[in-house]
């Protein structure tokens, strides 16, 4: 505790998806003493349980990014957490695919930049092996990743909320934090509930895992220096299920653009398959998905899967990532900033926390708490 005064509470964080659970698993099995809040009227509301459910290998990220390092990390400690927990996950592998003969320089650049993040598994295949894998594929060549996998991420949710509460935290829902401000020893929230009644709250640390509202909690946190407060960008990814039998075992995934990993043929641990997400630029949270959009998907994945042609596609659902850069901006890396980086003791702001995300929980986690206790990474 840093203050003199009694707080209400020694560490509050603030957002109960993926992240912030694991924040805050991570923070009460340290010692403190721990209030996780939410807005929402369950844990896991928002981007949590609106993705693919994919576990990244580390391959697409640049070298040396929070992204590379802490989806290698996180992708390991996920692993061991779920076997542990019996968290239902599974290590299916993956192909990334080129369809054409000028894809495959740079498949050649991915799984070099593959290996650089540490991903030593992957393995080059020609097009017989790779259809000897996955008959229905079709392609030039493939990357296969075989320490990709799929996690049933709710249950993982299910999990982590169930140590951190083990470990004296405590979740508060309908809690929606709308002001953050410098208290002594501490800081001074503002809480609204369901019904937007506002009430204080006093705590020696905070941990803002807010994901699209994180960067309106910066912006209400009185004497964060500007530069620290980003823009909130939003990006949609759609998801349409396929009807029939899957025939694939492996995750499959076209070539990545600047944008992102492409619209890519998912499986979840029942053996449904679906193909998405794409990616359009919103303003919104709005998970609203056109039934029309079928045709243009189905075209996107035509080309190494023709045997889409013969199944039926329905709208499934859609997630929105939170971005911190514009559409004209380099791709982002995770924002996890301390007061190493803003100067303001206690408090720990998670930005830009979109995929791999979920894969890097863990290790997410174990970030921001080094952030929190001044241990340098
Ligand atoms: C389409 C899509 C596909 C993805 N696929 C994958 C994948 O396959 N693999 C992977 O590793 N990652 C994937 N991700 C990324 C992953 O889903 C996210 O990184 C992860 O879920 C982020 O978790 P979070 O806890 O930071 O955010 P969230 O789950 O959004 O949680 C933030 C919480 O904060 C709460 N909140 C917001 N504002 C306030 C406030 N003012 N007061 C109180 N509470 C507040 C919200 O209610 C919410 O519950 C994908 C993301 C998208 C959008």
């Amino acid at each position: 505790m840093r203050g003199e005064e009694p707080m209400d509470v020694q560490t509050v964080v603030i957002g109960a998806g993926v992240v912030g659970l694991a924040i805050a698993r991570r923070l009460a099995q340290a010692g403190r003493e721990v209030l996780l809040l939410d807005q929402a009227d369950r844990i896991g509301a928002e981007t949590s349980s609106r993705n693919s459910e994919v576990i990244h290998a580390g391959i697409y990220y640049p070298a040396g990014s929070l992204k590379a390092r802490l989806c290698v990390a996180g992708k390991a400690a996920l692993y061991a957490y779920c076997a542990e927990r019996g968290v239902a996950a599974q290590a299916t592998g993956k192909l990334i695919v080129a369809v054409s003969e000028d894809q495959i320089p740079a498949m050649r650049a991915l799984m070099a930049r593959g290996r650089a993040n540490g991903v030593g598994d992957l393995v080059w295949l020609d097009a017989g092996a790779a259809q000897a894998l996955e008959p229905a594929l079709r392609c030039r060549a493939a990357l296969l990743s075989p320490g990709s996998g799929i996690v049933d991420s709710h249950a993982l949710m299910l999990a982590l909320l169930a140590d951190a509460e083990a470990a004296g935290a405590v979740l508060a829902l309908h809690a929606r934090v709308t002001a953050i401000a410098p208290a002594q020893g501490g800081y001074r929230l503002t809480a609204e509930d369901a019904g937007g009644t506002p009430a204080p709250l006093t705590c020696a640390e905070v941990v803002n895992s807010a994901g699209h509202g994180a960067p309106a909690l910066a912006a209400a946190t009185r004497g964060l220096p500007p530069a620290h407060v980003p823009r909130a960008w939003m990006a949609k990814g759609r998801y349409f299920s396929v009807s029939g039998a899957t025939p694939f075992r492996h995750l499959i995934y076209p070539m990545p653009t600047r944008d992102g990993l492409g619209i890519h043929i998912t499986l979840d641990l029942a053996g449904r398959m679906r193909l998405g997400p794409d990616l359009v630029r919103v303003d919104r949270l709005d998970y609203g998905l056109d039934p029309a959009l079928a045709e243009p998907f189905r075209a996107a994945v035509a080309p190494f899967w023709p045997g889409v042609e013969g199944r039926d596609l329905g709208p499934a659902y859609s997630g929105i990532r939170p971005k911190i850069g514009g559409p004209l901006d380099a791709p982002a890396d995770f924002a996890v900033e301390g007061p190493a980086s803003h100067g303001m003791a206690g408090l720990v702001n998670l930005f830009g926390i979109e995929s791999p995300g979920l894969t890097s929980c863990l290790a997410l986690a174990d970030h921001a708490a080094d952030q929190l206790f001044g241990v340098a990474s």
